[in-house]
């Protein structure tokens, strides 16, 4: 072996060993959180990784373009929504399907099948005291100890500093320029 292959070998377990599950946040008010973390399950899931999203917010019978493609992939996506919004016109409904889509992701969590788990608008939910913000962080942080492997990625606006502190990596969208501010509407193959 060459003096440059055996370099090579060296890095490469070091690099090995350098590695663990990340715990990544996607927050801020500009666009990209969600795409940007269906971008990195469709990246891992090239790589063999098992890939689960779970959304928070989005409707359980809308149809989005990344649903069609994640099923072409491979790709495991459950929309929990029931038509839970931004605008919420009943606060206590929100809560029980908050309630209900954590315990889907608890169970995910737990399954050990997974090697990336994406919850979108987990924080949205947490920021909002839909569910409380320690039991999640105790969950988040007993699974990383047991399933020390696990990719976990958690989007939405507004993310409490306590989950911030917990996460490895931590992107802020920052609204620049939204077509939106112009009057443009939502457009197909874009936002859904
Ligand atoms: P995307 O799903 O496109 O990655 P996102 O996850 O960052 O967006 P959310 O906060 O989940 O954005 O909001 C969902 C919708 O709101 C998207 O259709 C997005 O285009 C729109 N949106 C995001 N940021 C803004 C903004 N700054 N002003 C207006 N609309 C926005
Ligand atoms: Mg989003």
């Amino acid at each position: 072996m060459s003096s440059k292959e055996k370099k090579y070998k060296w890095r490469r377990e070091d690099y090995q060993e350098q590695t663990r599950g990340l715990l990544m946040v996607h927050t801020g008010n500009g666009k990209g959180k969600t795409t940007c973390a269906l971008g990195l399950m469709m990246r891992a899931a090239g790589r063999g990784l098992n890939c689960c999203m779970i959304q928070f917010m989005k409707s359980r019978n809308d149809r989005y373009g990344e649903h069609e493609s994640a099923a072409k992939l491979g790709i495991e996506v459950h929309t929990m929504g029931d038509g839970f919004t931004w605008d919420t016109k009943n606060p206590e409904q929100d809560r029980a399907t908050s309630r209900k889509t954590w315990e889907l992701c608890v169970e995910k969590l737990r399954s050990g099948d997974y090697d990336l788990l994406v919850f979108d608008e987990l924080v949205y939910v947490l920021s909002y005291d839909m569910l409380p913000l320690a039991e999640v962080l105790a969950e988040l942080q007993s699974i990383r100890t047991s399933q020390p492997a696990l990719h976990i990625v958690v989007t939405g606006r507004d993310a409490p500093a306590e989950l911030i502190a917990a996460a490895d990596l931590v992107t802020e969208m920052k609204d620049i320029k939204h077509p939106f501010n112009a009057g443009i509407r939502a457009q197909q193959g874009i936002e859904f």
